[in-house]
């Protein structure tokens, strides 16, 4: 899915939250600015602070932008992080109430206007013990509400005062301490930070997300070592926390981002047979917090596969793609969705348009699906009136191109007439028998739809299917005669 997660919206669902937080004194409001916050927003930011991305998807490339060209989330991200003392610590009616575990101080006035210190001291969410000291102005009666996070499994919580009376109950997500708080008086928390697994549905089905507290972690290729340099050979364990074994360590020094940074080893398998490292062989892999994920460059990913690759896997997921073209569009034509894709368009004409993908080794395959991408007024499918696009593949890095089949079932297209066309429609090139590509693409002539002064074409996906090519017994694949 392209175009996601733009940083306005992260920061006015934090306006909303912190709104209806307001309105209602809701905990669930609470956790989401926590969550949100802590992943979404600071994932947007560069660790450094000088740059901000626009959309800040799940996966890919964080777009980090330093200049205001065009670019509204770089004055929406910083109003978003200046929000944050808005609602980390406020009043109520009650009393004093603390929503965020940030270390700092905060100068408060109750509705009769007492003034109340508030010194909080911890590095969460390094870990999960926090230090709140009470000290108003004057010896005085009022409730401390604070928030119990619903991802803590057995929260601690001890008020460390002189005097006698403590009342402390739970409500709606917080734990309320009324007393006559005097200067100095503390309350010590621990909440207990954990691994926790969701298992995707959806576009995520076979897929799992792994979080740490209130951390959502990431694959970064910056950190898969030696023996995997690419995320697209990497898969988790298992489901469980027993399979992945989730173990916090303190982030090495390419990746501390604060003195508290930590990675997260996890067991995962090789997903597909790279150089010496068979499908299905174990290794660990450590992720890091999405906010600090991809911070210099590289490319992340939340969730992660599940397993080796299966024979009914389109074979080209995840694949290098290129095109003819770089086109307008950021989309992709290896991610198995059809509503992302790219174009050729530049403005320009062009006499013959292509996308490919390319593997890391030959895969032996039997059926090629090209799925078109979108239609315009002004182009973005194939003219087919001098001949069907056709699937070309290579079978090794020097091989030449070869006309594999031409996608026979493609509509009688012209230049101008896209002949109904619709985006992601499928077509497909059966094969007889598999044959080994290391890189397939679909060649055409773009169309210019009502604007001859130029032409584009444009792919949603790329597919492959058929077997694995690592294993000794297929070795007497036959190449079809084409
Ligand atoms: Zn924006």
């Amino acid at each position: 899915m392209a175009n996601v997660g733009e940083t306005c919206v992260t920061v006015t669902w934090l306006q909303f939250n912190a709104q209806l937080l307001r309105l209602t004194g809701e905990a669930r409001f609470a956790e989401q600015l926590e969550h949100v916050v802590l992943n979404q927003l600071f994932g947007a930011q560069r660790c450094d602070g000088s740059g901000w991305g626009y959309y800040v998807q799940m996966e890919g490339k964080k777009p980090y932008s330093s200049t205001l060209d065009g670019h509204c989330c770089l004055s929406s991200g910083p109003r978003g992080v200046a929000l944050i003392p808005t609602f980390a610590v406020t009043t109520d009616a009650d009393g004093v109430v603390v929503n965020l575990f940030d270390a700092g101080t905060a100068k408060l006035k109750l509705r009769d206007g007492t003034a109340v210190g508030l010194t909080i001291e911890t590095s969460y969410p390094n870990n999960g013990r926090i230090s709140i000291t009470v000290n108003p102005v004057e010896k005085k009666a009022f409730c401390l509400k604070v928030r119990v996070p619903e991802w803590c499994a057995e929260p601690k919580m001890e008020v460390l005062a002189l005097a006698k009376r403590n009342k402390k109950r739970e409500t709606g997500g917080y734990w309320t301490v009324t007393r006559e708080w005097e200067k100095g008086d503390r309350v010590e928390l621990l909440f207990k930070l954990e691994p926790r697994v969701v298992v995707g549905d959806h576009k995520n089905q076979g897929k799992v997300a792994v979080l740490y507290g209130p951390l959502v972690l990431a694959a970064d290729e910056a950190l898969l070592g030696a023996t995997n340099r690419s995320l697209k050979a990497i898969s988790a364990a298992g489901t469980n926390l027993a399979a992945l074994a989730v173990m916090p360590e303190p982030a090495p020094d390419a990746v501390k981002s604060w003195p508290g940074a930590q990675v997260f080893p996890v067991n995962a398998l090789a997903r597909k047979s790279t150089g010496s490292l068979k499908a299905g062989a174990s290794l660990q892999v450590q992720l890091v917090p999405f906010a600090d994920a991809g911070a210099n460059g590289t490319a992340y990913k939340v969730w992660l596969p599940l397993g080796p690759a299966s024979s009914s896997d389109n074979v080209l997921f995840d694949a290098q793609e290129s095109r003819s073209r770089a086109g307008n569009v950021s989309g992709s034509i290896t991610d198995d969705d059809l509503l992302s894709f790219v174009v050729t368009f530049n403005d320009k004409p062009r006499t013959e348009d292509w996308f490919a993908v390319t593997l890391d080794e030959p895969v032996a395959v039997n059926r090629v699906v090209f799925a078109h991408g979108q239609t315009f007024h002004d182009g973005g499918w194939f003219d087919a009136s001098a001949g069907k696009p056709r699937i070309e593949v290579k079978a090794s890095a020097d091989a030449p191109w070869r006309t594999l089949a031409a996608l026979g079932n493609y509509p009688a297209t012209t230049a101008a007439d896209p002949a109904g066309l619709k985006g992601g429609e499928r077509f497909a090139c059966e094969l007889a028998s598999p044959i080994k590509v290391w890189a397939i693409r679909v060649v055409g002539k773009p169309a210019c739809g009502d604007n001859p002064k130029q032409a584009f074409a444009s792919c949603a996906e790329l597919q492959a299917f058929g077997v694995q090519a690592d294993a000794g017994h297929k070795s007497n694949t036959q190449t079809p005669r084409l």
